[in-house]
């Protein structure tokens, strides 16, 4: 099911009877409509129930989970930490904490994020905050352990657990993580769980550490409606030459590039450089401060172009990107979804262009599968030559792809 951010709903927020402090927050922030998941995730966590939403970045699942465990903790505060919020990357608390911020500008909550790599002044900040007790935690598994460890955290009246992007946590390893910090809470608490995906190792997880949990699901599979999605059948050896002919001379202000492996992302970078772009590469062999950096600079548009790898992909939230270029096709079918989802965000329009090498398209046969129709398939411009021809058939005894895809074809 497609869903789009702001569904037209003229109910508005009113219809939660979210205290005057929330909705004066929302007012400032602009949000003047639920999407479809705060409509349906915010009664539930209103109610204390706990939830399981399968949802994934731009749906607005942050908002549908901050919103109504503010209004709970202005409703009924408690000594020590009322919430935590843990999220698999720094990048995503850190996102997860500013909106936070937002929201709670009028309600004087104090809230803290605390993620690894930060030095040590800011440890012994963080560490004081925390034994203090702030009433939100935002946090990385592995620094909240090392601080519940010392047991020096007040967690003993926690009111909400939330685990964001959850599929993402499993499959970076944090799994005893979550169930160590687990551990050390109050089994009264509510427990809020989102995921992209829901695999059987989520429902499992699921199981173990909720109760009787609400199911709401959100998954889009399909990328929003406003995603010009164009392919490209280019060798590899063709692809930088091809994105950087796509790009120069139009407006293209902010340029998000994905590649499969670190090697490649900073190959490709080094190229575009020599291309006379403004450029950067991120992903994980750069200490947390230059990637902060990094993502600073893109988000304020001193660099034109970003080329990231996987990590990306899901949580982040960037506006307004111009144009997202999967240079590789993404492993994952869903993927695919999460990163072009990083352009068209809240109703605008955006494009998203894939290169798709000889070896590659099965896989995207199989995204075309998941989002229920096909892209249109363009041969580079003659000067580089052709690329490969269409036929995901070929390597794919069991299943072929779809039809309609004519071999060879230039337009
Ligand atoms: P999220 O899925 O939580 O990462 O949110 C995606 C983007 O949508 C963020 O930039 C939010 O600020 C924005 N957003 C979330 N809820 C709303 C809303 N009700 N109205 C307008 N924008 C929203």
């Amino acid at each position: 099911m497609t869903q789009q951010l702001n569904a037209i709903d003229n109910t508005g927020f009113k219809q939660f009877g979210f205290s005057e402090g929330v909705m004066q927050g929302l007012e400032a922030i602009g949000f003047e409509n639920p999407t479809p998941i705060q409509t349906q995730i915010i009664p539930h966590v209103m109610a204390g129930n706990d939830v399981v939403g399968c949802a994934q970045t731009g749906t607005g699942k942050t908002a549908a989970y901050l919103l109504p465990i503010l209004h709970r903790i202005i409703e009924k505060p408690v000594e020590g930490i009322n919430t935590i919020i843990i999220a698999p990357t720094r990048e995503l608390a850190v996102q997860i904490a500013q909106q936070l911020e937002g929201f709670s500008y009028f309600l004087g909550i104090s809230s803290l994020a605390v993620y690894g790599g930060t030095d040590g002044i800011e440890w012994e900040q963080q560490r004081k905050a925390l034994t203090q007790g702030v009433d939100v935690v935002v946090a990385t598994p592995g620094k909240l352990i090392s601080f519940l460890n010392m047991d020096i955290v007040p967690v003993q009246n926690l009111q909400h657990l939330v685990l964001d992007e959850a599929d993402r946590m499993l499959d970076m390893g944090f799994v005893d993580d979550i169930m160590r910090i687990i551990s050390y809470l109050p089994e009264t608490r509510r427990t809020l769980l989102f995921s992209a995906t829901m695999p059987v190792r989520i429902r499992e997880l699921t199981k173990r550490i909720l109760k009787n949990p609400v199911e709401v699901n959100i998954a889009m599979s399909k990328p929003a409606e406003g995603i010009l999605q164009i392919a490209y059948l280019a060798y590899d050896k063709q692809k930088t030459k091809l994105l950087a002919g796509l790009i120069k001379g139009r407006d293209l202000p902010s340029v998000l590039i994905f590649a499969s492996t670190k090697i490649k992302v900073k190959a490709i970078a080094k190229e575009l450089k020599a291309e006379g772009f403004e450029v950067a590469d991120i992903h994980s062999d750069l200490e947390q401060s230059e990637r902060e950096n990094v993502l600073l600079r893109f988000r304020n548009r001193q660099l034109q172009m970003l080329v990231a790898t996987d990590v990306l992909s899901r949580g982040i939230d960037i506006e307004n990107i111009s144009l997202v270029v999967n240079y590789d096709v993404p492993r994952d079918a869903e993927d695919y979804v999460h990163r072009v989802g990083r352009t068209a965000r809240a109703e605008q329009t955006g494009i998203a262009i894939t290169f798709i090498n000889q070896e590659e398209q099965q896989q995207f046969s199989r995204i075309e599968r998941l989002i229920g129709y096909e892209i249109r398939k363009q041969m580079p411009p003659e000067v580089l030559g052709d690329g490969p021809e269409y036929d995901p058939a070929v390597n794919k005894p069991k299943q072929r792809g779809r039809p309609g895809q004519k071999k060879g074809r230039r337009k």
